[in-house]
């Protein structure tokens, strides 16, 4: 398809083909507790391949407990989840090997970076290919290069992370985990813990990775971003998904009262 033409040849581009449109996660009946306190009392959604998602909601509605679920991180009570070639129905016993497949399928960035500090950039952005994935490093030194570069970065290569601004050290981040060349880049919040004025660089980063087709779930208050760059959105409160659909529809027309209240404090 043109579109997934496009996409290669541009350093950071997916490296993997995928019709356009084609549904790459479902989620469906995810339920979280952690203790008493139920966190996700039923989450269904769907994300297009190539597509960006934008996951809104007041502080404690469960979103970083739904990006941490596609990655993993937290292991869901109930519900089942496909994302690309992995899935599992977390009601039901499944194996390790199967966990392994699933978690391979999404690279998380967090709030902040944490980078190793006592490695330099270049060994930052290899560790994943090399240490866990075992390719060639000459390989994975090569596509590190490329990746840091295409972020502006190629030059802090030999640095550590304390010698980076934390706009930089983020950016960093990101290179790490497109570095494995995951399915699908799940952002929790990645422009919170940064001074204002280096918000701006790291939301241009997440641009130019939608532009090269990167399938993306993001977690952020930044709601022009999800005006700007977000093929859908999602509005989570009270551990169910409120409202989903394309910015227009839930930022510009939301259908719920608590939808209303919530952008009201944003925009
Ligand atoms: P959001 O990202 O929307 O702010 P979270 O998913 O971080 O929401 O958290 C939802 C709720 O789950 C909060 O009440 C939080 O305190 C709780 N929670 C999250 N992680 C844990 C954990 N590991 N242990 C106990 N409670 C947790």
């Amino acid at each position: 398809a043109p579109s997934n033409a496009l996409r290669t040849g541009t350093p950071t581009a997916p490296r993997y083909h995928r019709e356009p449109g084609e549904t790459l996660i479902e989620v469906s009946g995810l339920r979280k507790s952690f203790g008493d306190n139920e966190v996700l009392k039923g989450i269904d959604f769907t994300v297009a391949a190539g597509s960006v998602t934008v996951i809104l909601g007041p502080s404690g509605s469960g979103k970083t407990t739904i990006l941490r679920s596609l990655n993993a991180l937290d292991i869901p009570d109930a519900g089942t989840i496909r994302i690309a070639d992995g899935v599992i129905d977390f009601a039901k016993p499944y194996t390790k090997a199967d966990l392994v497949t699933y978690r391979k399928q999404s690279a998380m960035v967090f709030q902040s970076h944490n980078l190793f500090p006592h490695k330099t950039v270049l060994e930052n952005v290899i560790e994943g290919p090399v240490i866990v994935q075992r390719r060639p490093k000459a390989e994975a030194i090569a596509a590190a290069e490329a990746l840091l570069e295409s972020v502006g970065l190629a030059e802090k290569r030999d640095q550590y992370p304390e010698q980076l601004s934390g706009g930089q050290q983020q950016r960093v981040g990101i290179v790490r985990a497109l570095a494995i060349e995951p399915e699908v880049m799940l952002f929790d919040e990645p422009t919170s813990a940064l001074d204002p004025e280096l918000v701006g660089d790291v939301l241009e980063v997440l641009k130019d990775l939608a532009g090269q087709g990167w399938t993306m779930v993001v977690v952020t208050h930044e709601i022009r971003f999800a005006q700007q760059v977000a093929d859908q959105v999602i509005f989570a409160d009270g551990g169910v998904v409120l409202e989903r659909g394309t910015p227009a529809q839930v930022i510009g027309e939301p259908t719920h009262e608590r939808t209303r209240q919530f952008l009201k404090r944003l925009l």
